[in-house]
């Protein structure tokens, strides 16, 4: 029997991305105790080697490394105050919460796991389910530095691009700031279409050449033909997104900065969601201005089309 000298891990949140993360760890040798509050998601995982556990508690009771996984503020700090990791990890442990969050929540819990000898460190991730799914996620880490370099071969086997990016709170800052140009940068490229639709020039030719030039863009290359299409349904997901937003907007209220863009997207975001888009990729803020035009893209024929 070979003994691991890998450090024993813990995963919390085996959703559509932690599944993805957690069997990379299981897959590379480390013994990973995995829990969910869904117990099917636990049954799954626990067939490709993860150690079912039937709580936090348990699943953290000696875990070197503890991973979170979640959908939001109010689930990760359940799971650090009320079901087990402030209470049961091993003090000298690093709890790692990978969920994007807010990050005034993620520098408090850092602070009360530090009472305990719990280092915190905030590592949201981008990249979406296909880079959970090829282990190609960017991670920005916010933490102290001894903790990050201690945790860095662990995150290496979830990503590719891992950068340090300060104290705790800075991952999830840094993230956000992400989000808010991803949703601007979309809404400019609808306007763009909306305004082209209107004026009667083909939309995917006007695409190629954008793409071409200085309004080139991630979103332009990726969301733009499944825009073009009226193609709304695989993808990020717009209620995710609006979710990020609120999360950016409390950010901006708690430091004095107005994010006009960011507001106004925010409502669109709203208006979507109200519509039925919210499990619909991005690329369904499109929709907006169907209805705002009263046009719809070439397929989907009806505005409503592919509303769930
Ligand atoms: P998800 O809803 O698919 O998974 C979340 C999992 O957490 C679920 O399995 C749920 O049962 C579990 N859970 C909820 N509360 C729990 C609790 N108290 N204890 C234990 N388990 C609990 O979400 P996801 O798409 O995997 O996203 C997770 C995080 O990653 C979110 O913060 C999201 O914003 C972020 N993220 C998602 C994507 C994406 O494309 N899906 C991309 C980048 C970042």
């Amino acid at each position: 029997m070979t003994v691991s000298n890998l450090p024993k891990l813990a995963f919390v949140g085996l959703g559509v991305m932690g599944r993805e993360m957690a069997g990379h760890l299981i897959a590379a040798g480390y013994r990973v105790r995995i829990f969910d509050i869904s117990s099917e998601a636990v049954g799954s995982l626990s067939e490709s080697g993860g150690i079912a556990s039937t709580s936090v508690a348990e699943a953290v009771a000696d875990a070197e490394i503890a991973i979170s996984m979640l959908p939001n503020t109010p689930q990760v700090e359940d799971v650090v105050y009320r079901d087990g990791v402030l209470a049961h990890m091993p003090s000298g442990g690093i709890f790692i919460d990978m969920s994007t969050i807010s990050p005034e929540a993620t520098r408090a819990m850092a602070a009360s796991l530090a009472e305990k000898s719990i280092s915190m460190l905030d590592g949201p991730v981008s990249g979406g389910p296909v880079g959970a799914r090829n282990a190609a996620l960017s991670i920005m880490v916010g933490g102290e530095r001894s903790a990050f370099e201690r945790a860095e071969a662990v995150l290496k086997v979830m990503g590719t691009t891992i950068t340090h990016v300060g104290a705790p709170g800075a991952g999830q800052t840094v993230k956000l700031c992400n989000q808010l140009v991803c949703a601007v940068n979309i809404q400019a490229i609808c306007e763009a279409l909306a305004l082209g639709r209107a004026s009667g020039v083909d939309l995917a030719q006007m695409r190629d050449v954008l793409l071409g030039g200085s309004a080139s863009s991630w979103m332009l290359d990726k969301l733009g033909p499944a825009m073009i299409d009226g193609d709304a349904s695989a993808g990020f997901r717009i209620d995710l997104m609006l979710k990020d937003l609120r999360l950016v907007l409390e950010m901006a209220g708690q430091n004095d900065v107005p994010l006009p863009a960011t507001s106004l997207v925010t409502s669109q975001y709203v208006e979507a969601r109200a519509h039925g888009e919210g499990s619909n990729g991005n690329q369904a803020l499109f929709r907006v201005y169907d209805r705002m035009t009263g046009q719809a893209a070439s397929r989907g024929t009806a505005v409503a089309a592919g509303h769930r």
